[in-house]
C-alpha cells in the first residue's frame, strides 16, 4: 500500500461512513472541514512560506458577512438585481466575498510584505481587530446581535439543509483544495514558494520575483479563509462578529502549527485536534472541577505549550513517520515524454559578455570599491583574486544586482543593468553561486537544481494546481537532473542538498546555475572546501563550459587552481585594482608580489 492508497481507502470510508454516523459526529466533522480549510491557507502562508498572519479570522469574517448581507438585507438582493430569496444570492455574496478579500490581502500584503520583519504580522492584527470592531458597530451588519436568516445553499437544484448534507460540500472542497495545494507544490511555482521562507535572495538569483510570491500567497490564504466563511454561515444560517475575532485568529494560527505548518495534511490534523479537544475539555472540566468557568482556556493554553515544546515541527511529521514505516514508497513518476527547453543563444566567442565600468561602493566612509574596470568575454575565465576584504564579494553583489553600485556602470550583453533587481540579471543570462551556499538544505538536490531554471518555464498557479504542467515539469526536472549529471553528482540527486558535504553543496549551486542556461557564470569561491580529486573535477567542468562558450568569472582562494584555470586575472587590493593579465604577467608583478607576502593568502605560485 503505497500512501495515495492510503488516502483513497480514507476517503472512501468517510464517504461510506458519511450515511450512518451519528448527527453530533457529523456536526465536529464539519466544523474540521471549515476550519481545516483556513489552516491550510495558514500552512501555506507560515509553515512554507515564512509568514505570519493572525488576521485570518477576518478574512473568514469578510467571507460570512458577505453572503449573509446579500442574502438577508433587502439593499443586498436589490444590489445584485435578483428577488429577495433566490437562490443565485449565496453565490453573488461567495464571489464578492472572494473579491474583497483577495482586495485586502492584496493591499495589506503590498504595504507590509516588500518591509521584511514583523509587519505582516503587525498588520494582520490591526486588520484583525478593526474588522473585527467594524463588524460589531456597523448598523446594516445588525452590529453586535449579527444577521440571522441566512438560507441554506442550494446546489444544482438540492437544498443542502442538513448538517449533513452540508458536511458532503465542505469535505469536498477540503479535499480538492488539498490536491490542489499539493499539486501546487510539487511545480516550478510550488519551488518558488518554498524558498520564501529562508532562500529569498537565493530566488531572486534564479529570477524568482519574491515580493508577487509572498504577495499571492497571502492573497490565496485570505481566500480559502473566505470561502470557509461563506460555508460557516450557510451552516450557522446566522453571523455575529464573535467567532471573526483575533483570538480566533490566533487559534487558527495554533492548528496550523500544532498539526504540523510545513505539512498540508497537518492543517486537517489541528484543526481536528483542536476542535475536539475544546469541546472536550468544555463538557468535562467544569464537572471535574466542580466549579463552572472557562477553564478550558487555561488547560488549552497549557497543553498548547507542552505540544509545542515536545513537537516543534507540529504532529503531522512524527505521525506520517511512523505511519510510513508500513507504507511502499510511492513509485517515481513516470517519465513522459520530454518537451524541450527554451535554449538561449550564447553570444559569439569572445565578445564581451559582461562589463564593469569605473564602479565603486562605498559603506559609509569605507570606500570597498574604488573605480573598479572589468569585463568578462564569452569563452574565457576570468578569475578575481585579492587578499581578504579587498572588496570581491562587494564587486560580485554589483554585478549581479544584488547590490547597486554608488558609481560607474555595469553592462549585461551591451545593456546598462544600474537599478536592476538580480532578477533582471538572471534574465539577461547571469547565473551564479554564492560565496557561503544557499540552498534548501531540506530538499532534494533536484529540487534545488530544478529552482536554477525557473525562468525557462512559464506555468503558473493554476496550471500547477490543476496538474496542466506536467510536460513542462517534466522538461525541467530532465533539465535539473542533465546538470546534476554533468556535475558529478548523479549519485546524490534524490538525497537532501543540506546533507551533503560542503563542497559537493557548491557543486549543487553551480549545477543550479547551469540550469538557468547563463551566457555569464559567477562564482564565488567554488573550490572551497573541495577536495583535491574533486577541485580536479571542478576544473574540468569549467574548462569545458568554456570550450562550450560561457563566460565565466571566479573569485577563489585557491591560487593553483586559479593559475591552472583562468586566462586573465584580476588582483583587487583595499577595493582597487592593482594588477590584470595573464597569470604569467599577475605572477611576476610586484605590486601583486608585495599585496600577497604582506597578506595571509600565502604564496602567489602554485
Ligand atoms: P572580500 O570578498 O574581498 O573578502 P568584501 O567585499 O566582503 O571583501 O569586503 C570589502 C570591504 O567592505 C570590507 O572592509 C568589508 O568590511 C566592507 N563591507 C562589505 N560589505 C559591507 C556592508 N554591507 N556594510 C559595510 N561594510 C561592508
Ligand atoms: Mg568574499
Amino acid at each position: 500500500m503505497t500512501r495515495r492508497h492510503l488516502t483513497i481507502v480514507a476517503v472512501v470510508l468517510l464517504l461510506g461512513a458519511w450515511g450512518f454516523l451519528p448527527e453530533f459526529t457529523i456536526t465536529m466533522l464539519n466544523y474540521i472541514g471549515l476550519y481545516a480549510l483556513v489552516a491550510l491557507g495558514l500552512v501555506l502562508l507560515t509553515g512554507v512560506g515564512g509568514m505570519t498572519s493572525f488576521g485570518q479570522a477576518a478574512f473568514v469574517g469578510l467571507g460570512a458577512y458577505a453572503t449573509a448581507w446579500f442574502c438577508t438585507a433587502p439593499a443586498g438582493a436589490a444590489l445584485a438585481g435578483l428577488a429577495p430569496g433566490s437562490a443565485l444570492l449565496p453565490w453573488i455574496g461567495l464571489v464578492v466575498g472572494l473579491v474583497l478579500s483577495a482586495a485586502v490581502a492584496w493591499f495589506l500584503g503590498s504595504v507590509t510584505l516588500r518591509l521584511s520583519g514583523h509587519y505582516l504580522p503587525l498588520g494582520t492584527i490591526a486588520w484583525g481587530l478593526s474588522l473585527y470592531f467594524l463588524f460589531g458597530n456597523l448598523e446594516f451588519l445588525g452590529g453586535h446581535t449579527g444577521m440571522a436568516g441566512l438560507p441554506a445553499l442550494s446546489v444544482g437544484g438540492v437544498t443542502l439543509s442538513s448538517v449533513r448534507e452540508l458536511g458532503l460540500v465542505t469535505w469536498t472542497v477540503l479535499l480538492l483544495t488539498l490536491w490542489a495545494l499539493s499539486n501546487l507544490l510539487d511545480s516550478r511555482e510550488g519551488r518558488a514558494i518554498r524558498s520564501l521562507k529562508t532562500g529569498r535572495v537565493m530566488a531572486e538569483s534564479m529570477g524568482v520575483d519574491t515580493a508577487r510570491y509572498r504577495i499571492k500567497v497571502f492573497v490565496l490564504a485570505a481566500l480559502l479563509a473566505s470561502l470557509s466563511g461563506w460555508m460557516y454561515a450557510h451552516l450557522q444560517r446566522f453571523v455575529n462578529p464573535t467567532p471573526f475575532n483575533l483570538s480566533i485568529g490566533i487559534e487558527y494560527l495554533f492548528m496550523a502549527v500544532v498539526g504540523g505548518a510545513g505539512h498540508l495534511w497537518g492543517a486537517v490534523l489541528g484543526a481536528a485536534i483542536i476542535t475536539l479537544m475544546k469541546q472536550y475539555l468544555q463538557d468535562i472540566l467544569p464537572s471535574l472541577l466542580g466549579a463552572s468557568g472557562n477553564f478550558e482556556v487555561v488547560v488549552f493554553g497549557l497543553l498548547m505549550l507542552l505540544v509545542l515544546q515536545r513537537f516543534s515541527d507540529g504532529l503531522w511529521p512524527s505521525l506520517a513517520l511512523r505511519v510510513n514505516r508500513y507504507l511502499k514508497p510511492s513509485p517515481a513518476a513516470t517519465s513522459q515524454a520530454v518537451r524541450s527547453l527554451a535554449e538561449r543563444t550564447l553570444p559569439e566567442k569572445g565578445s564581451v559578455v559582461l562589463a564593469a565600468s569605473a564602479v565603486s561602493k562605498k559603506f559609509g566612509g569605507l570606500l570597498a570599491n574604488n573605480n573598479v574596470n572589468l569585463d568578462v568575454r564569452a569563452g574565457e575565465v576570468h578569475a578575481l583574486i585579492g587578499p581578504n576584504g579587498a572588496g570581491k564579494s562587494t564587486f560580485f553583489n554589483m554585478i549581479s544586482g544584488v547590490d547597486d553600485p554608488s558609481s560607474g556602470e555595469v553592462k549585461l550583453l551591451g545593456k546598462g543593468m544600474n537599478g536592476q533587481p538580480s532578477r533582471a540579471f538572471a534574465a539577461g543570462g547571469l547565473g551564479r553561486t554564492f560565496q557561503h551556499v544557499r540552498l534548501l538544505g531540506t530538499r532534494s538536490v533536484l529540487d534545488n537544481v530544478a529552482l536554477g531554471a525557473h525562468q525557462r518555464g512559464h506555468r503558473g498557479w493554476l496550471a500547477s494546481m490543476l496538474r496542466l504542467d506536467r510536460a513542462e515539469e517534466a522538461a525541467l526536472m530532465a533539465e535539473a537532473r542533465r546538470q546534476i549529471e554533468r556535475c558529478g553528482l548523479g549519485a546524490h540527486l534524490h538525497e537532501a542538498a543540506g546533507s551533503l558535504a560542503l563542497g559537493q553543496q557548491r557543486v549543487v549551486e553551480i549545477a543550479r546555475a547551469l540550469a538557468g542556461q547563463p551566457s555569464v557564470l559567477l562564482l564565488d569561491e567554488p573550490a572551497a572546501g573541495l577536495r583535491h580529486l574533486e577541485k580536479q573535477a571542478l576544473a574540468k567542468l569549467l574548462t569545458q563550459l568554456r570550450a562550450e562558450g560561457l563566460a565565466i568569472l571566479v573569485v577563489e582562494h585557491d591560487m593553483e587552481f586559479v593559475m591552472n584555470i583562468a586566462d586573465r586575472i584580476t588582483v583587487l587590493e583595499f577595493g582597487q585594482v592593482i594588477a590584470h593579465g595573464s597569470p604569467a604577467v599577475v605572477q611576476a608583478d610586484p605590486a601583486v608580489l608585495a599585496a600577497y607576502l604582506g597578506g595571509a593568502e600565502g604564496a602567489l605560485t602554485p
